[in-house]
Formats: C-alpha cells, structure tokens, sequence
C-alpha cells in the first residue's frame, strides 16, 4: 500500500522514533508545531476518525493508552493536547489515522 505512515511503520522511511509497541508506533512530527510534537498512530492501517468501528477501534484504544506514556517519557507533565485532523474539511493530509500530541508550552485557547 502507498502510505506514507505505513512506510514509516516498518522502517522503509526514516523517523525520530519516540514509542513502540505491538499495537502503536510514535514519532516525532518532521514540520512541529509547538516544542513537542510527536505523531502517534496505530500500526494497523485505518484511513481516519470516520473509519472507525467495532472491528479496528482496539487499535485507536491502543493509541489512547499509549500516549499517558508518551507523554511522561517527553515530560509534558503539565498536561499536552491531542489533536486528530479527519477528512477534507479536517485538513488531514496524510491518509493513515495519526494523533498529534502537541506540548512543551503554553498552547493557544483556539482551534478553528
Ligand atoms: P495531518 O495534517 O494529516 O493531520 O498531519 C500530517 C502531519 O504529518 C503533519 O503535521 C506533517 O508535518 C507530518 N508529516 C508529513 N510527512 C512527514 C514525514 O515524512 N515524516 C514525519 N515525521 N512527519 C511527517
Ligand atoms: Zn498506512
């Protein structure tokens, strides 16, 4: 499959690898957006938030567990926000489920 997160999963593309489990892999995103900014997403292939269902929602379980962990390892120890962009009008530009985990300041009360 030509995915760009698929390709960085199994190693064919470089990343800054920050967490790895059976389930989840996360890494640092190439273009941050605060001090930390690390991409989490579950190693099985799902397109976005819209596909999730009962048959692949333990993969994005997986990733909410993981990111506590995450999170300590990158001492955002007062607290982080986790961003999910799904979609055309979500601006999700990379097709492979991702969460950003965006901390290491201050970040602004605005969204849209
Ligand atoms: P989206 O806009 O789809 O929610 O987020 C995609 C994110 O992937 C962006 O923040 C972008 O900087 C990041 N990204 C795109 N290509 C690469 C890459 O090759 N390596 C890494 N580490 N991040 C990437
Ligand atoms: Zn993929």
């Amino acid at each position: 499959m030509d995915c760009l997160f698929c390709k960085i999963i199994n190693g064919e593309i470089p990343s800054a690898k920050v967490y790895e489990d059976e389930y989840v892999y996360a890494f640092k995103d190439i273009n941050p957006q605060a001090p930390v900014h690390v991409l989490v997403v579950p190693k099985t292939h799902i397109c976005c938030a819209d596909k999730i269902a009962a048959e692949n929602s333990v993969n994005v379980a997986k990733v909410f567990e993981a990111i506590p962990k995450i999170a300590s390892t990158l001492g955002l120890t007062n607290g982080y926000r986790v961003i999910n962009n799904c979609g055309e009008d979500g601006c999700q530009t990379v097709k492979h489920i991702h969460f950003h985990v965006l901390g290491g300041k201050k970040l602004p009360e605005t969204m849209a």
